[in-house]
């Protein structure tokens, strides 16, 4: 496995591959890696010659300063899940690289990123459009692969992939959970035992409201049991459960198989994210 901090010789080390007409699959991740990662990691390495795994916290998509520092940080266990799991290159860059001139560029998709985790986190889909945008273009893979975890901003980066003409392909990877329900996340790491026990109660929601949306209840009867049954339980805080159409994310009251439900919540000083998708 091949590590890289710096863009230039990065970009020639797949230059070398690409003259051998190798194809190349990038997972970008912001580090602290678990088995939720590790599945895109292995789906890349199925699908392409060579698999390159960003690692960056991007200091421009985080709203919140506190979150960006303590945010954890892995690097050497990193490596190690990194290469059982398939992984060619690491790119891991520093701030000075990522951001040689201070960046003004800010990116508006309208809806898509004024809803849901753009409402509770402004700016944060431009930051993630910026930082994608520059892998892409010092990568040029041939595929890229995301998490359905992170539902909101694979619709963002897919219109941001069409509206400037990226020439790749973008895969979505089902949400791996842990044996308890909990989505995995990075920041899992930052709760301890019995706030990890605490935070089931997101997919549980997730799985109650979708039950009891297919049982007929309205939408608005099911966020007020939603938030209920999140804040019994102290240090739970519900931001939001919304049930969208997958397409476009708009509200819909319909349950049908082009339905989702999201879910965003604190568990004490945690910020958690969670999808179900109805069909
Ligand atoms: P992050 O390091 O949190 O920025 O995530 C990097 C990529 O991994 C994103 O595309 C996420 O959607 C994806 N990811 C994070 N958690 C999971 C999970 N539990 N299952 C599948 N993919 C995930």
């Amino acid at each position: 496995m091949d590590i890289f901090s710096e863009i230039k010789p990065l970009r020639a080390f797949l230059d070398t591959k690409r003259d051998l007409h190798l194809s190349i699959g990038l997972v970008p991740t912001m580090g602290a890696l678990h088995r939720g990662h590790l599945d895109l990691i292995r789906v890349s390495a199925q699908e392409n010659d060579i698999t390159v795994c960003s690692i960056y916290v991007n200091p421009t998509q985080f709203n919140n300063p506190s979150d960006l520092a303590k945010y954890p940080r892995t690097f050497e266990e990193d490596k190690e899940m990194l290469l059982s799991a398939g992984c060619n290159v690491i790119f891991a860059p520093l701030n000075t690289e990522m951001y040689k001139v201070p960046s003004n560029l800010r990116f508006d998709f309208g809806y898509l990123d004024k809803i849901l985790e753009g409402e509770f986190r402004p700016g944060h889909f431009s930051g993630v459009a910026l930082v994608v945008s520059k892998l892409f273009n010092i990568v040029k893979p041939t595929k890229a692969y995301f998490g359905q975890k992170d539902f909101q901003q694979y619709k963002v980066i897919s219109k941001l992939a069409e509206e400037l003409l990226f020439d790749l392909i973008l895969s979505s990877v089902p949400i791996v959970r842990e044996e308890s329900g909990l989505a995995m996340s990075s920041r899992n790491k930052r709760l301890s035992e019995s706030e990890k026990q605490d935070a089931t109660v997101f997919y549980q929601s997730l799985l109650l409201a979708k039950q009891l949306l297919l049982s007929g209840e309205s939408i608005e009867a099911v966020k007020i049991k939603s938030k209920q049954k999140c804040e019994a339980i102290p240090g739970v805080r519900l931001e939001y459960l919304e049930l969208a159409d997958t397409e476009n994310l708009k509200p819909t009251q319909l349950v049908s198989g082009n339905a989702i439900l999201l879910i965003a919540g604190y568990v004490g000083e945690v910020r958690l994210i969670d999808n179900l998708l109805i069909g």
